[in-house]
């Protein structure tokens, strides 16, 4: 019921997304502040927008893939942002990671302009986008979501209606806190086992037929040498960076904070995350939170 889509901020993730959304036979129009993010999209038949509000203008359906609360919202709302040109009963999709009260104040001022907002944020990672496998976690309304579809299949091979507006930022925060939490678990055992002179590769072997298996343990160990293809086999690069765990965290503990509940672990996890930061990982996968119980080894 759509013809028109319209994308804005093609980084790691959204590149790919917008990718996918082209070979669907979609007519896509995208902007990005840096010119060179977009040059393969343009390539690949996509057409550059001079700014955000041309692409509201051009637009049914925008998505944005930017990297936190304040690009966001300055992108919606500022003087040329999306909400100075959308059309009336266009459908707005964020599917940045940001705090589920951002997306409940943008879905606000969309309302004011006759149009619709969802948040979408994603799980999958780089691979998830660049393969279309991501999952989507939607929060607004449920004919909003089955109108957004089309175009998240596109990119994502799961789509789950999580709730009202918010909810899909809920559900986004909830599981990467779990996420940082599982990962230091699993480095500080394995970490423990090599202390006592167990090998840490059967110490990793004996969680993943325990109970102590997770994600962190089987899929992304943090021990080198286990998996090829994982960052910690590959000097941590690739794969989910510190920065951004910690930012998740950041916006994991406000809202903990807002709503009373109690998070210890999750915020002992950003501690961790923001202190290994600061010796450098900060690019490197979350996962070498490893080498820096080690001490760097
Ligand atoms: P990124 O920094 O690689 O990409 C962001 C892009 O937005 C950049 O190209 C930047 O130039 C552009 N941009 C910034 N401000 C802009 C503006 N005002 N107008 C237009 N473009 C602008 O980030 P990313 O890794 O693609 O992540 C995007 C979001 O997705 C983040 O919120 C992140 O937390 C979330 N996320 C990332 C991953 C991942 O593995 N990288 C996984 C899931 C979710």
């Amino acid at each position: 019921n759509f013809s028109s889509v319209g994308f804005i901020g093609l980084g790691n993730m959204g590149n790919s997304m917008a990718m996918n959304i082209l070979k669907k036979g979609f007519k896509l129009t995208v902007f990005d502040i840096n010119k060179s993010a977009m040059t393969n999209v343009i390539e690949a038949g996509g057409k550059a927008a001079p700014n955000v509000s041309d692409v509201a203008k051009n637009s049914e359906i925008v998505i944005t893939m930017l990297p936190a609360n304040d690009h966001v919202w300055e992108c919606y709302t500022g003087k040329n942002g999306l909400l100075s040109t959308v059309n009336k009963d266009a459908l707005l999709i964020d599917s940045s990671t940001i705090d589920p009260l951002v997306s409940q104040k943008l879905s606000v001022e969309t309302l004011k302009k006759g149009a619709k907002f969802l948040d979408g944020p994603v799980s999958g990672g780089v691979v998830g986008a660049r393969d279309a496998t991501l999952t989507f976690m939607v929060g607004g309304g449920k004919q909003e979501c089955e109108r957004a579809k089309p175009i998240l299949e596109a990119m994502g091979s799961r789509v789950v209606h999580c709730g009202d507006v918010g909810m899909g930022q809920v559900a986004k925060l909830c599981n990467n806190m779990l996420l940082a939490i599982s990962m230091i678990g699993v480095a500080e055992a394995v970490n423990l086992a090599d202390r006592l002179g167990l090998d840490p590769k059967v110490m990793n072997s004996i969680i993943n037929t325990s109970t102590g298996r997770c994600w962190s343990s089987e899929i992304n160990p943090p021990v080198p040498g286990i998996i090829d293809s994982v960052p910690s086999s590959n000097d941590y690069k690739g794969g989910f960076t510190t920065s951004l765990i910690s930012k998740d965290l950041g916006l994991a503990q406000a809202a903990a904070t807002r709503s009373n509940a109690l998070t210890p672990l999750g915020s002992v996890a950003q501690q961790v995350y923001r202190t290994i930061m600061l010796h450098g990982f900060g690019d490197k996968d979350f996962s070498s939170v490893y080498q820096y119980l080690r001490g760097n080894k």
